[in-house]
């Protein structure tokens, strides 16, 4: 696929400016003529065919950012003064709870819930409760959360959603299609920050939205058109290009995270591992069904043993000193090396434990990520 850079397109005469630019209003993803780059790029639209492939779907939209993605999808759902209550689950994205408090909330004055888990899990008899009360004109939630990986029953979400007249908006950057293709279950929008998995290299920055309504699709290319969401060239190619291996990725980072989640629950100085595979995950049911087993995503978050918070905050520092040379402390994921975040670090005192690590498992060998992991803790 060529690289067009082309900021605006050869349109040669006035009889066919006139057609390209009234045949604009049809916002067609596809378009006979391409006019300007922040419109519709051909090298955009043909990493966009590679995901409507990946994702199962009917049409997807590549934005500069996950952010980019999560503000297009939500604002197809913006009406003015006319738009209804939209209804957040709470273990979500931190930057998209920050952009809902400062960006939705305090300068657009939207009218937002939140959904409380309780006990690591969605209570989805009080959601239906909620439903009949607030009547939001749209849900959002992600598949997997971050960092207690939270797995939400998206099929019943979905179901009792529709059920009540809501649009359902799903972030699947933790999931991906390689584990579950939420479009298939109804959901109406599927968010990525595609700077994850889709990109795998930790070099790109992308987001991409992806849906079957054609009215939902037409609406997003106009808002990303206007607000200059669109992706680069360059970026689209460099991602049509990484995306070619991502199943052979996926499927390899959920391995290994399956194996290093089992191995790290038997080892003496860790104290709880949260990683949905394992049973004692509060959402291991509802994931085992949901991904149909075929993995459970490539995310570890564990904490230490120790008498007090003191004693774990140590074994915390030590282990990333210990690691620091083959696992990095870098704040992303979906990296090709294993990379990992303290959480309290990020989080703040959120989340109970004050020693737990966030680990974004990558598609190193298992053997080499194994023994690093083991030399670390058996000198904490
Ligand atoms: N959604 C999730 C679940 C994320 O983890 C992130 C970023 O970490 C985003 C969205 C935002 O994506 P980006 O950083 O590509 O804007």
């Amino acid at each position: 696929m060529p690289v067009y850079r082309d900021a605006g397109f050869e349109l040669f005469d006035a009889e066919t400016t006139a057609g390209a630019f009234k045949k604009e209003s049809e916002h067609q993803r596809e378009p006979d003529n391409y006019i300007y780059s922040r419109y519709r790029n051909p090298t955009v639209e043909s990493t966009e065919n590679e995901i409507i492939k990946l994702e199962n779907c009917e049409w997807a939209l590549l934005t500069q950012s996950g952010m980019s993605a999560i503000d297009t999808a939500l604002s197809v759902f913006q009406h003015g003064k006319e738009t209804k209550p939209w209804l957040f689950f709470t273990e979500i994205y931190g930057g998209t709870i920050s952009f809902i408090e400062t960006v939705l909330k305090a300068r657009r004055g939207l009218d937002i819930h939140y959904f409380n888990a309780e006990k690591g899990d969605y209570n989805l008899g009080e959601f239906e409760k909620v439903l009949i009360k607030l009547k939001p004109e749209l849900v959002y939630i992600e598949s997997i959360s971050n960092p207690m990986l939270i797995v939400s029953d998206v099929k019943e979400i979905t179901i009792r959603a529709k059920k009540h007249g809501s649009k359902v908006i799903l972030d699947n950057t933790f999931g991906t299609p390689w584990l579950y293709k939420p479009l298939e279950d109804n959901v109406d929008i599927v968010i990525h920050s595609a700077t994850k998995y889709f990109s795998g290299h930790g070099n790109l920055t992308a987001g991409v939205i992806c849906g079957n309504d054609e009215n939902i699709m037409k609406s997003a290319i106009e808002y990303r058109k206007f607000v200059g969401h669109m992706l680069s060239p360059d970026d689209a190619y460099r991602l049509q290009t990484q995306i070619q291996t991502f199943e052979l990725r996926m499927m390899r980072q959920c391995e290994n995270a399956s194996k290093l989640a089992e191995h790290l629950d038997n080892e003496s100085v860790i104290g709880r591992v949260w990683f949905p595979g394992l049973k004692t995950h509060p959402t291991h049911d509802i994931a085992k069904k949901l991904f149909g087993g075929k993995g459970y995503g490539a995310m570890i978050t564990f904490d230490f043993n120790g008498k007090d918070a003191n004693e774990k905050r140590s074994r915390r520092d030590k282990f990333i000193k210990l690691v620091s040379e083959k696992i990095k402390l870098i704040p992303t994921l979906g990296d090709p090396h294993t990379i990992l975040m303290p959480v309290e670090a990020v989080w703040g005192t959120k989340y109970p434990e004050p020693g737990m690590i966030r680990l974004s498992v990558g598609f190193e060998m298992y053997s080499e990520l194994l023994e690093t992991i083991k030399k670390a803790l058996e000198a904490l």
